[in-house]
């Protein structure tokens, strides 16, 4: 609501103290009598958004996906600082890595936008230390041919058994076919965690749900291994490993937002095409069902001994 209007003089948009060049260009063709999206809304976008996403990004190294010319020419991950790249930007240390970009504040925002960076994924770490975790992410992919209420079920099934350890789990669409279930962890002092650690609770947690249940679920990468069943990709949970952020679009036909739920919105009748770009406004009326995110997290290592993970 603090937001500032953009401002327009003569075909320069300014969003956030950014110039945004070519404020016209299309990014997300129309469709069903949609106007199409362009550069200028994408920053727009950004900008009424920021509040709720900074948290979810900011000071994180972050891979966007990137589609200058629009999400039907040529689009690519950028992970690493370019040539050109936008002050706004801040580049951070990755060991022994070229440096990641990062996004620390609304200005970065618009940034991505006037790069024509549609999407970002960024690491799951603590603010300002790639080396720590602080959540834990369950990606439900379904297997070509399941209902999006196999995965609404799948979901359910994988919070009762974070529930059960102890974690407090939130639910997002992907803006695709899936959907992730995220618990926050705590990344202070004695509760700091490897990623070693993370990955392998998160292993631990998706073996024992197959265990119960194999045949709805797989913990296999292949796809020739899913057979009808979704696979719980637990490799988001990794050093360098992303997710597509909460409140991120998504560079396909449907416009999508990677769009935090509560767990009441996710019965038979959610439909993930429903949160996108064309209706934004209304969308961010409504209260933020992750406004508590960062406050629900607790320490893993309790859960860690559940699984019996060192
Ligand atoms: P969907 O619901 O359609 O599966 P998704 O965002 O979960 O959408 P996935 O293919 O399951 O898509 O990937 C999960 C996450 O892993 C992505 O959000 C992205 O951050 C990361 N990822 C996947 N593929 C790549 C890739 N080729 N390069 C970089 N990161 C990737
Ligand atoms: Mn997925
Ligand atoms: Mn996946």
């Amino acid at each position: 609501p603090a937001s500032p209007p953009a401002s327009r003089k003569g075909d320069k948009v300014t969003v956030a103290g950014v110039v945004i060049s070519s404020p016209d260009k299309v990014l997300w063709p129309g469709n069903d009598g949609r106007p199409p999206i362009t550069k200028a809304d994408l920053a727009r976008y950004f900008e009424a958004a920021a509040e709720r996403l900074l948290p979810h990004v900011a000071d994180r190294p972050v891979s966007i996906i990137r589609a200058p010319d629009g999400i039907e020419g040529e689009t690519f991950f950028q992970r690493h600082a370019m040539a050109g790249s936008n002050p706004r930007l801040k580049l951070i240390d990755v060991k022994a890595r070229t440096p990641y970009v990062a996004v620390v504040d609304v200005g970065g925002l618009a940034a991505v936008a006037q790069s024509g960076g549609l999407e970002l994924h960024p690491w799951g770490c603590k603010p300002g230390d790639p080396e720590t975790p602080d959540q834990i992410t369950f990606d439900l992919d379904p297997d070509v041919g399941l209902e999006f209420d196999d995965v609404i079920a799948a979901s359910g099934v994988v919070k009762a058994k974070l529930e059960g350890l102890g974690l407090t789990p939130f639910v997002k669409t992907t803006g695709g076919k899936g959907l992730h279930v995220v618990a926050p962890i705590r990344a202070d002092g004695r509760s700091r965690v490897t990623w070693e650690q993370n990955k392998a609770f998160a292993k631990a947690v998706s073996e024992a749900i197959k265990a119960e249940a194999p045949d709805r679920f797989t913990t296999t990468l292949a796809k020739k291994a899913r057979g009808g069943k979704i696979f719980i990709d637990y490799l988001r949970n990794g050093r360098m490993a992303t997710a597509v952020a909460p409140w991120s679009p998504r560079a396909r036909p449907a416009a999508g937002i990677a769009f935090p739920l509560s767990w009441d919105q996710v019965k038979p009748g959610l439909r993930p095409a429903d949160y996108n770009l064309w209706v934004w406004p209304e969308l961010l009326e409504r209260p933020d069902p992750w406004a508590d995110f960062r406050a629900a997290a607790v320490s893993l290592r309790p859960a860690l001994r559940k699984m019996g993970v060192e």
